[in-house]
Parts: structure tokens; sequence; C-alpha cells
């Protein structure tokens, strides 16, 4: 979990004092600036690099959707997302996280470019290079838990399989956990479970992009 949320830091707000990168354009940073203090996010969020090549999940994910989907898909997400929060009021706590506990005060351009930024971020962080294949089995309190939620991994496999083909239209299937327990749940487009709208709420675990460009 800690790399996880080390990889998540990066991509988080970044003040108007600190790393200015080339994902922000000049003229974002200028609008951003001229904005009143109640409208200034003062903060910009950035296109975390992948942690991995772009061909490292061939031959499961090839290379050309990788590329795409990192630098085309989720780079829009960010660039509306930041877009989006110009001309937004900010409540307070304007990290994703802060976003989503406080969801309804937000439009849905806000709604589905965080959600697609943060999704996809966990996405990249999930995944890693296994040429051969090996299997990957859940060790320890995780298996514990998948073994007593659904009988085994492979249920467990079946399960989550099943929710990511059940979904209809674009959207995720997750393995969120709340309360020490775990549970498989689908989401339409780019909600999830942190959501404060959600049905059911959690912190997402494992989760598999269904949309079409996947
Ligand atoms: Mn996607």
């Amino acid at each position: 979990m800690d790399s996880r949320r080390d990889f998540l830091r990066k991509s988080a707000l970044l003040s108007l004092g600190g790393i200015v990168t080339k994902a922000v354009s000049e003229e974002k940073l200028n609008a951003i600036e001229k904005m009143s203090g109640e409208n200034l996010s003062a903060a910009t969020f950035i296109l975390p690099p992948l942690p991995y090549a772009y061909d490292a999940l061939e031959p499961f994910i090839d290379k050309q959707t990788m590329e795409l989907h990192h630098s085309k898909h989720h780079k829009a997400y960010v660039d509306k997302l930041n877009d989006a929060l110009l001309t937004t009021k900010n409540p307070g706590d304007a990290t994703l996280e802060g976003i989503f506990k406080n969801m309804n005060a937000y439009n849905d351009a806000v709604r589905n470019n965080a959600g697609g930024h943060y999704n996809h971020t966990l996405f990249w962080s999930l995944m890693k290079e296994n040429k051969d294949a090996k299997p990957n089995i859940p060790t320890g309190k995780m298996a514990d838990a998948i073994n007593a939620t659904y009988t085994s991994f492979d249920e467990f496999k079946k399960a989550f399989a099943d929710a990511g083909m059940k979904r209809f239209g674009s959207g995720w299937a997750w393995l969120i956990a709340e309360n020490n327990k775990i549970k498989i749940i689908s989401s339409p487009n780019q909600d999830n479970s942190l959501m404060s709208f959600a049905e059911t709420k959690g912190i997402p675990v494992l989760a598999l992009d269904v949309w079409e460009h996947a």
C-alpha cells in the first residue's frame, strides 16, 4: 500500500509556488493566478508517468493501447480537470480525495475528470511487467479475505471478471475494502467508491477499466 500511496501523492496537487511541469501551459498558470481567492483552486494536477514502459505489459496489453490510454485518455482527464477547476468554487480540500468526499459540491466535469484521473492513476499502479505470466496469487491477509468471501482465488477471479462483463456501457470493476470486509462492485463512467454519493462506499483496492479504449 505504501508504494501506491507514494505514487498517488506524486499525482496530487502542486501549489502555485511549487513545481511547474510541462503538462501545465503558461496560459493556464496565468489564468489561475488572475483568479480571485474564492475561485482559486491554487492547484494543478499533473499526469504521472507510467511506472513502467508502454510495452512492459505485452503480450497482455499491447504498447499502442497503453500509449494511447495513458498519453491521450489519462492526459485528457488531467487537462479537463484543471480546466474545470478554474471555474469552480473551491470549497476547501481540493485534493482528489477531498473532492470525492464533497462530490455534490462539484459539477459533472469535475466528477468525470477527477474520477478519471484517480481511477487511471490507481489502475497503472496495480499492474507490472510479468513476461513469463507467472501466477501472481495473493498471500497473507488478502488471501484470507478472498478465501473467506469468495471461497477461493479462482472463484474470486470469476466474480471479478463477471462484475466487469455485466457493467453496461463504460465503467470500472472494483474490489473495495470497508470495515475489514472486501467486496466486488462496479461503477458507471469514471465514478468510484470514494465519491460521496456512491451506492457502496469503500477504499478501492483493485481496479479494472472496462471502457472500450482499455
Ligand atoms: Mn481508461
